[in-house]
């Protein structure tokens, strides 16, 4: 096995494990392999390891590896990097899920660049997560609780976006992350539940258990896979 395979193996066994210790199904979790900064050769060996969503910080890479990765027809690529009016339009084309929608005004931009790609019917909406500043620090991106039913609002009114669910990046400690992902869980309950908001994106290298007993159904692996960055 390569050792990308063999790194891949390993955290499908992390996220088993945490998914069998609280009673939840593995099969809910998806796994979202973050290849920032790695070359598309190494996203091509995970692949071939069987990993197909890859998770991608900047809209000029992820072009990139999308065009050198076009023969993987069924791969997926999820937009996890901060997202700005100036970049929806390569995301809207490039990406298949977008977690770090945080304004009105880019909800707007997205949704119409995701029109002229031709998203916009009950068949084809680009599934969108609304990424939520729990603890409302400033510095930090993502909607502060305060303002994310209007952000959610604003997200149905596009045609061409379908509103998936809440993501946020915690705090670096364990304990503060934990915290943060049961505020997100709280914020799903109050705006909607699972009904409304099915998936939380939350969890990475270092937290994904703590994610996972949380209540995660995506989480962000990078380093754990690819190596440090
Ligand atoms: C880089 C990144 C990750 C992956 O972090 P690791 O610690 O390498 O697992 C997850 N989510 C986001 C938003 C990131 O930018």
């Amino acid at each position: 096995m390569s050792p990308i395979a063999e790194a891949l193996a390993r955290v499908r066994a992390r996220i088993t494990r945490a998914a069998m210790a609280c009673s939840r199904d593995p099969s809910e979790i998806k796994l979202i392999a973050v290849s920032k900064t790695k070359p598309a050769e190494a996203v091509r060996e995970a692949y071939e390891a069987g990993q197909r969503a890859f998770g991608e910080n900047y809209a000029q890479e992820l072009t990139h590896k999308a065009s050198a990765l076009a023969d993987l027809a069924d791969i997926e690529w999820h937009y996890i990097g901060h997202l700005q009016s100036n970049k929806a339009k390569h995301v809207a084309h490039a990406a298949h899920v977008v977690h770090t929608l945080d304004t009105p005004t880019v909800a707007r931009e997205l949704g119409k660049r995701a029109g002229s790609e031709g998203y916009g019917n009950a068949q084809r909406q680009l599934p969108v997560l609304v990424e939520v500043n729990v603890g409302a620090e400033p510095q930090k991106h993502g909607v502060s609780p305060g303002e994310l039913e209007f952000l959610l609002d604003a997200v149905d009114r596009q045609p061409a976006l379908k509103l998936r669910g809440l993501m946020t990046m915690p705090p670096p400690d364990l304990e503060s992350a934990r915290h943060a992902f049961m505020a997100l869980v709280s914020l799903q309950t109050r705006h909607g539940g699972r009904n409304r908001l099915p998936d939380l994106s939350m969890g990475m290298s270092h937290d994904l258990e703590i994610a996972i007993a949380c209540g995660a159904t995506m989480v962000r692996v990078g380093s754990a896979i690819f190596g440090s960055r």
